[in-house]
């Protein structure tokens, strides 16, 4: 089939902009896709058509706009072929999923000295929540190392495990490097040992299909605004078996069955977990975004963003003084990379002046910044929207820039 990159450039207005004068090139879509015009609209559309509180309203706004929330834990569930709606938890992000997972779960599962396993790799978010209930339990953190190759140590990995383990957080692929992780393997060792899985998936959602029941993981977590959605949308999947176990994250309406001051119980799956207003616009609005991605075929977008990485990686091994960080052999769409002895900000700051959208810095990595002993790196992260053009003009960009800076 393939995809027709024009007719999809068309649905992203933003990529239509100029900057100082000259088109947009968006490499930064590690840090946040943009969205079609179909997710935009949905958006507006709530505030246009059915704006009203979800869930306690006997009006016809209020049902209406209980239903458009409702239809979309459905799409989610089935987007990553989860066993029942109810483990569909709608939070702001992934961040906040982490966060969540590390309070209840943290509190259901942990004594002091038990033990958690991450990844040298992980974003801030999956390694500060942890510390948080290290603070508050007293326990203890373990780390795989990564090799040179930016990819996980896998015997290392095997070895961490003790009695004393209760979770293993990782992430699905670097948000660095685009290293994919052998998270299925991982969840098989874990689970030899009774141990429970976290998968980060907010930089592999919407580059891959993502089956939860297959993976066999516990809970798997990402952000609607990685995957062409809006902003203050997060997923958390957990196993049933799981968020029946553990307390709510957060008290408030909607979470509860009863309240009185003598006592409280709490509201079955998946409200137990959804204190609050949601933000249901943003939630209706990543139905379109799945609709959207649906449409596309995930395999079709894997092969034509493969296909840009493997262009791109060539193309930019050629330039002089160029560094690449992390060239694992199952990868996704990054590349992230130093040039010369310049600062990686003095390098963002230069290509911005001619267009170009990069993330310069520690990605929110700072432990892998210091496993490979620096102080950040340039990262281009492609989407399917994107070009070998737009490839062709960054390589002779990092030519100029690279000159500038020597
Ligand atoms: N985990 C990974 C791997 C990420 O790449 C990011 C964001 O870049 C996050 C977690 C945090 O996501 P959010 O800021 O949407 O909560």
């Amino acid at each position: 089939m393939g995809l027709n990159i024009q007719e999809i450039r068309n649905d992203f207005p933003i990529l239509a902009e100029k900057v100082y004068g000259k088109p947009l090139v968006y490499f930064d879509n590690a840090a946040t896709t943009q969205k079609p015009l179909s997710v935009i609209e949905a958006e507006a559309d709530v505030y246009r058509r059915i704006n009203s509180n979800i869930h306690r309203s006997v009006h016809h706004l209020g049902n209406l706009c209980t239903e458009a929330f409702e239809e979309v834990r459905k799409k989610v569930a089935g987007f990553i072929n989860a066993g029942s709606n109810e483990e569909i938890i709608f939070t702001k992000g992934t961040t906040e999923s982490i966060n969540l997972l590390a309070t209840s779960l943290g509190e259901h599962l942990f004594s002091e000295g038990d033990e958690v396993i991450l990844t040298e790799m992980e974003h801030h978010s999956n390694i500060v929540p942890w510390q948080l209930l290290q603070k508050r339990k007293g326990i203890h953190i373990k780390v795989v190392p990564v090799t040179d190759d930016g990819e996980l140590d896998m015997d290392a990995f095997g070895k961490l495990f003790s009695g004393k383990t209760k979770i293993v957080s990782v992430t699905h692929i670097s948000n660095v490097m685009g290293t994919i992780n052998p998270v299925g393997k991982m969840i098989e060792k874990a689970h030899a040992f009774d141990v429970p899985v976290i998968i980060d998936g907010a930089q592999a959602i919407h580059h891959l299909p993502v089956d939860v029941q297959k993976l066999d993981c516990d809970f798997y977590v990402f952000s609607a605004h990685k995957m062409y959605g809006p902003t203050g949308v997060g997923i958390l999947y957990g196993k049933r078996e799981w968020l029946e176990k553990m307390e709510p994250y957060q008290g408030g309406g909607e979470m509860i069955d009863k309240v009185s001051f003598s006592g409280t119980t709490f509201n079955e799956l998946p409200y137990k977990f959804e204190a609050g207003t949601p933000n249901f616009a943003g939630v209706i609005a990543l139905g379109a975004a799945l609709e959207y991605l649906e449409s596309k075929n995930l395999n079709d977008i894997w092969d034509y963003e493969h296909d840009l990485f493997e262009y791109g990686m060539k193309k930019m091994k050629a330039v002089p003084g160029i560094r690449l960080i992390g060239q694992a052999s199952d990868h996704t769409s990054v590349i992230s990379f130093l040039l010369g002895k310049a600062h990686p900000f003095d390098v963002g700051t230069l290509l911005d002046k001619l267009g170009f959208a990069l993330r310069t810095g520690h990605h929110c990595a700072q432990p892998l910044m210091d496993r490979f002993g620096i102080p950040g790196t340039v990262r281009a992260s492609f989407a399917f929207y994107n070009t070998r053009d737009e490839i062709d003009r960054l390589v002779g960009a990092l030519n100029r820039v690279g000159t500038m800076l020597e």
